[in-house]
């Protein structure tokens, strides 16, 4: 197998050796594999926390439950928004003491409550007055957080109107959860997943400053602002590194909230996106008709087997392959199964190296959120992502 090299993606803060790519360069894969490096996972909290200074993280697990991944940030001290049992009970096997776990779900499962209640978990999101009922009875005098609406996201990844409550709904849920003897704890959003520049935080937060102060002054003593996740990954465009990125936003918030008892970030994608890449196959390079000027290019790995996030082709990898550097023509990429959704890249063809062909290792770079917790269990045979963490 040829060694691929590092294409031509910008230097980050992060140093230059690539510890997972090197894992790629040295090994050769059966099945597409996706690599963690444990160093780049340690790096890049660091950074993260040093930008957001006393703000706390709780790592979003869903973006890479990996259990090697989990215990790394426990060790550091780090807090965890779990979004469900399984995931409560994998920080707590990692060593996360309760008290860092919040259960920023808002869709809950009564049982799922009663677990975490029982677990000694205490910080629970809401946003109706049925999750705030349901929470009241399953963890009696819990602290809770109300999920507020964000609109407008100018996100890659924007999170829709699925999460949250319009801002006029807050005096009514802060009312109803006190009656119900909840301790109201604070408000949170998030911004959308993949905000490119800390400058887009500034509308969202100059939506929900107004209702926190208003909150504040009608008597609710407000303790916590959860600021979410949406920290960007490097997917070959122009980001901040982390720690600037992570101070540029704290300066936006410290000017619209002040003084904040408690503020705690949810990142997923911008922790460990970074920290990994998968080694992928290329299964056959075709042309449909002889006039057409772009190849299909099929992959071992597709929609289903990890790389869901190409939906709508909102978030666009990086590849690097042996031939980076010698001339190049637009292809559509897919996925091996046999389902016609499985297509990663069409409307916007990729870039990739005119030699290419199948049998050749592709690395697609930056992949560590969002990929093996997104994999099915085994469409058409098809297994879901290995994860090797290094
Ligand atoms: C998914 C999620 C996050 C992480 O978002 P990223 O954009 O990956 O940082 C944070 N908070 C909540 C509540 C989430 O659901």
């Amino acid at each position: 197998m040829n060694a691929i090299s590092t294409g031509a993606l910008r230097a980050d803060t992060l140093s230059t050796f690539d510890p997972a790519l090197a894992y790629i360069n040295a090994h050769s894969f059966d099945e597409p594999t996706l690599v963690i490096s444990r160093d780049r996972v340690l790096a890049q909290y660091k950074a993260l926390q040093a930008g957001l200074g006393a703000a706390r993280i709780h790592y979003a697990v869903k973006a890479n439950p990996a259990p090697e991944v989990i215990k790394i940030l426990a060790d550091q001290g780090s807090g965890f928004d779990a979004a469900s049992r399984a995931e409560i009970a994998l920080c707590l096997a990692a060593g996360a003491a309760p008290e860092k776990i919040s259960f920023g779900n808002t869709i809950k499962k009564p049982g799922d409550i009663a677990f975490a209640h029982a677990a000694g978990i205490g910080l629970f999101a809401a946003d109706s007055l049925s999750e705030l009922e349901k929470i009241a009875a399953q963890a009696p005098g819990a602290k809770v957080y109300l999920r507020v609406l964000v609109q407008n996201s100018l996100a890659d990844w924007p999170l829709s109107r699925k999460f949250g409550c319009a801002p006029a709904m807050l005096p009514e849920l802060m009312q109803a959860a006190d009656a119900l003897g909840l301790i109201v704890h604070g408000l949170s959003f998030h911004v959308g997943s993949q905000t490119r520049q800390a400058s887009a935080w500034a509308p969202v937060l100059d939506q929900i400053a107004p209702h926190w102060h208003a909150a504040r002054a009608a008597g609710f003593d407000l303790q916590l602002l959860n600021i979410g996740g949406g920290f960007p990954a490097d997917y070959g465009q122009d980001i901040a590194p982390p720690s600037q990125y992570a101070a540029d936003v704290m300066a936006l918030v410290q000017a619209r909230f002040g003084a904040v008892a408690e503020i705690m970030a949810e990142p997923g994608r911008g922790l460990v996106a970074g920290a990994g890449h998968i080694a992928a196959q290329v299964l056959l390079v075709a042309r449909k008709d002889t006039a057409d000027l772009h190849r299909w290019v099929y992959l071992d790995i597709g929609r289903f087997s990890g790389l869901a996030e190409t939906e709508g082709e909102a978030i666009r990898y990086p590849f690097v392959t042996a031939h980076d550097g010698g001339e190049t023509g637009p292809c559509i990429l897919a996925g091996p199964s046999c389902d016609s959704a499985d297509i990663l890249y069409e409307k916007r063809p990729v870039q990739l190296p005119l030699a290419l062909q199948s049998g050749d290792k592709i690395v697609i770079r930056n992949c560590g959120a969002y990929t093996s917790s997104y994999a099915s269990v085994g469409f058409n045979g098809f297994p879901p992502l290995h994860v090797t963490v290094i």
